[in-house]
């Protein structure tokens, strides 16, 4: 059965920056959780963040640029967390691979794991399309990744690789 790695704070603990979780309604999330295949994981937490933590923001760059070396990843006061970021994105990718999963749901908009848009780097709550560190490197990795808000194409692809 093909497990699903979902951001740790979908219907999860409040482990985000701000200390909230994201609420997730949805038919589809509780027959998955009933069938067991969620794999919860947050990478920040898992790369040593606290709860809170400062706002980070990928700066004057994308994911992909950011997992070539080149790209940072910047807290709203300046510090420089990008390291942090990509391990956080390798254990992600490391956990995926140990449990098996075959795709992944991530809260969109973060700078881990947004999978349509992030926030632009300035600070001041601008967005642009594309994704969060892990989100990227799970997917260059071959997981197919989804927001949190299109569980029913999510569950289309699963029920497609059956
Ligand atoms: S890194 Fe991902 S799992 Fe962790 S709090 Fe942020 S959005 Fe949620």
């Amino acid at each position: 059965m093909g497990k699903i790695l979902v951001s740790g704070c979908l219907n999860g603990r409040p482990i985000r920056f701000n200390s909230t979780n994201v609420s997730v309604e949805s038919e589809i999330w509780d027959r998955w959780e009933s069938e067991g295949r969620l794999v919860a994981f947050c990478p920040e937490l898992a790369a040593g963040f606290p709860v809170p933590r400062p706002p980070a923001e990928i700066v004057g760059s994308t994911a992909s640029v950011v997992l070539q070396g080149v790209g940072r990843v910047e807290e709203d006061n300046g510090t420089d967390v990008t390291d942090m970021f990509v391990d956080g994105a390798n254990l992600a990718v490391e956990r995926a691979k140990a449990e098996g999963c075959v795709m992944a749901v991530l809260t969109d908009g973060s700078p881990s794991c947004g999978t349509t848009y992030t926030y632009d780097g300035t600070f001041r709550g601008g967005t642009v399309e594309g994704m969060g560190v892990t989100a990227q490197l799970l997917q260059d990795q071959g997981l197919r990744v989804f927001p949190e808000d299109q569980l029913e194409e999510a569950d289309r692809y699963l029920r497609g690789l059956a």
